[in-house]
C-alpha cells in the first residue's frame, strides 16, 4: 500500500506532500506528518508554490477564480480538498 510505502521513507516525495496539503491547511495533520511536510516544503520550492496556490483556492472558499492556475491544477486541488473534507 502506498501509505505504508511512504511511511517507511525518510522524506516525502512531492506527490505525498501534495496529498497532505489539504489537511495541513485545515490544521488537521498529526505533528509527525506536519513536521515532515514542512521539512519537504523547506527543500522544495515547487511544493511551496503549490501550497501557496492551494491556500488561495481554499481561502476563496470554493469560489474558484483561477488567475494563475491552469485548469488541470485547479481541478486537482479542488478534488483533493473535497475528497479530504468528505472523507
Ligand atoms: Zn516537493
Amino acid at each position: 500500500m502506498r501509505l505504508r510505502f511512504w511511511r517507511r521513507r525518510r522524506a516525502l516525495v512531492c506527490r505525498d506532500a501534495v496529498a497532505l496539503m489539504a489537511a495541513y491547511l485545515d490544521d488537521a495533520l498529526p505533528t509527525s506528518d506536519r513536521t515532515r511536510l514542512e521539512e519537504h516544503l523547506d527543500g522544495c520550492p515547487h511544493c511551496s508554490e503549490y501550497l501557496a496556490q492551494l491556500r488561495v483556492v481554499i481561502d476563496a472558499s470554493g469560489q474558484v477564480t483561477p488567475a494563475d492556475l491552469d485548469d488541470d491544477t485547479l481541478d486537482e486541488f479542488v478534488d483533493l480538498y473535497r475528497r479530504w473534507r468528505s472523507g
